[in-house]
């Protein structure tokens, strides 16, 4: 797994130069041979050419419809949900800002999207997901941290003899002992941060995660065994900024 790395090139290295396997090469010089590549390249919202400007609905800097807290447009009488508005693209957001504004407009219960502690997946191979803060954005927003990690080859992949390897993260704000962001590469990583999400959510506490019991043998009961913080000290909130 190699982050922060920009593709430069890649050379089809299969007979006659065409098909896999593919060299890869990076800006930092890196190459690598694979199998198959894939590429994500992002994506831009739909916006022009359908009249916004003409019933006063602002974009903002990246082509999206600007919307208040409430998914509230520029324009009186019109809403917008979900990627069109670049909050957090992923499905279950966009169907959060939409339960909202129903519940608001025509529900009579106003609530706007929450869009703190929002977890996600990456569906490659380790699966990666995580909830809450990254260790970085905990460091530039709080003060001290308590970080806890866990590397280790899974007990089945013992037996296999399979090398691949499970690495998890918590990220707890030191003045409060709330665990502000889970973090896993490994096996079913989305499985297990989802339901992290929902004590992270509820404002759960490293003393929570110790005082609650794992199922053996699991990935999961690491996330609840984890008792000594990383040796290493993080700067506070004023030492960053
Ligand atoms: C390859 C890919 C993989 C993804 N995987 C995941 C995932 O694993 N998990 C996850 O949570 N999210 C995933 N997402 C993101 C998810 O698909 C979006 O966040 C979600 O679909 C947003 O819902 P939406 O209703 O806002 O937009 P959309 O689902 O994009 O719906 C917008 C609709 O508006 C239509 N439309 C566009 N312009 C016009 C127009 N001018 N007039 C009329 N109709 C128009 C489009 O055809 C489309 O049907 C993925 C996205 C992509 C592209």
């Amino acid at each position: 797994m190699r982050t922060e790395s920009q593709i430069a090139r890649i050379a089809a290295k299969g007979a006659g130069g065409a098909g896999g396997p593919y060299e890869v090469h990076t800006t930092a010089g890196g190459t690598f041979e694979v199998d198959l590549v894939m590429y994500a390249t992002g994506r831009a919202p739909n916006t022009k050419s359908i009249g916004l400007e003409k019933v006063g609905v602002q974009l903002n800097k990246v082509g999206a419809i600007a919307v208040d807290e409430w998914s509230k447009t520029t324009a009186e009488n019109i809403w917008a949900v979900g990627d069109v508005t670049d909050r957090i693209n992923l499905t279950p957001v966009a169907i959060m800002e939409g339960h909202c504004f129903a519940d608001t407009v025509f529900g009579n219960k106003p609530r706007k999207p929450d869009h703190r502690g929002v977890p996600s997946a990456v569906f490659c191979q380790p699966e990666m997901a995580n909830v809450g803060l990254t260790e970085e954005e905990a460091k530039r927003t709080l003060g001290e941290l308590r970080i806890f990690t866990a590397a280790f080859r899974p007990m089945k992949y013992t037996v296999s003899g399979r090398q691949q390897r499970t690495f998890m993260k918590l990220i707890v704000e030191a003045a409060t002992d709330r665990v502000v962001g889970a973090h896993m590469v490994g096996d079913d990583a989305a499985e297990l941060i989802q339901g992290l999400a929902v004590a992270i959510k509820a404002g759960a506490t490293k003393a929570h995660f110790d005082a609650t019991v794992g199922i053996h043998p699991t990935a999961g009961e690491e996330f609840v065994t984890m008792r000594t913080a990383r040796a290493d000290t993080t700067p506070t909130r004023a030492a960053a900024e």
